[in-house]
């Protein structure tokens, strides 16, 4: 069932376009069997649930973090997270590079931009993180490596308005990528319920869960 499910996802995602499996709720028997079917990306927005996931599966799986990333839980992470999703502050940007310069990597984000209506959503406002990426001061995190950017739009059946913010996130994108040496390549957007109008609007990564894993049941959080 879930193996099916992939397929059929990844037979609508248009080349250059992968896909996240978003396993957050779901036992690590559901990410196996994916794995067995050939997914190797998964997204949890746990720091504790995805350490778990992380000890008991294969270790060829790469790990994003797509959710709000606590400053005081990057250590937790920053051994094996192979992308972090929602960054949404220069100081945890700072973070993440003192954590990877501990344990000898460089760690791949995206940066969080705010486009949603609703106002309690994460991210960095546009003009804030246009003014962050001209004043040049990401190139001083020499351990990070900002490869684009992540958004969710408001959450609503309005298809206009969701196809408006995605745009929003992508002409963003388009700015910013001249600014970036050329290591802005990724755009995280579109989940579920849109991801069809996300890569009408340069999605490079899909986060989809329910619609793979089903439901999730928050009472059974690890
Ligand atoms: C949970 C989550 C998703 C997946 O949501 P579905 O609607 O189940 O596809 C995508 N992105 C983020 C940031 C999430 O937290």
């Amino acid at each position: 069932m879930i193996c099916e499910r992939i397929n059929e996802i990844k037979h609508t995602l248009p080349e250059g376009v992968r896909l996240v499996a978003v396993s957050k709720y779901h036992p690590a028997s559901m990410i196996q069997e994916a794995y067995d079917g050939g997914q190797r990306i998964f997204g949890e927005s746990h720091v504790q649930e995805m350490v778990q996931k992380y000890e008991a599966l294969p270790k060829d799986i790469e790990w994003h973090f797509i959710g709000h990333l606590q400053t005081n839980k990057v250590k937790y992470i920053a051994p094996f997270v192979s992308l972090i999703h929602a960054v949404d502050s220069e100081h945890l940007i700072k973070e993440i590079d003192k954590q990877a310069k501990r344990v000898g990597r460089t760690i791949p984000i995206l940066l969080e931009v705010h486009v949603a209506k609703e106002e309690t959503k994460y991210g960095w406002a546009p003009d804030e993180l246009l003014r962050f990426m001209e004043s040049g001061a990401w190139r001083q995190y020499t351990n990070v490596s900002i490869t684009g950017l992540m958004c969710m739009a408001t959450n609503t059946d309005d298809e206009a308005l969701i196809a408006s913010e995605f745009e929003q996130a992508n002409q963003l994108f388009k700015h910013i990528t001249q600014l970036s040496d050329g290591r802005f390549k990724e755009r995280s957007w579109g989940m579920s319920a849109d991801y069809p109008i996300a890569i009408k609007h340069g999605a490079t990564l899909v986060r989809i869960g329910s619609l793979i894993f089903g439901e999730r049941d928050y009472s059974k959080h690890p």
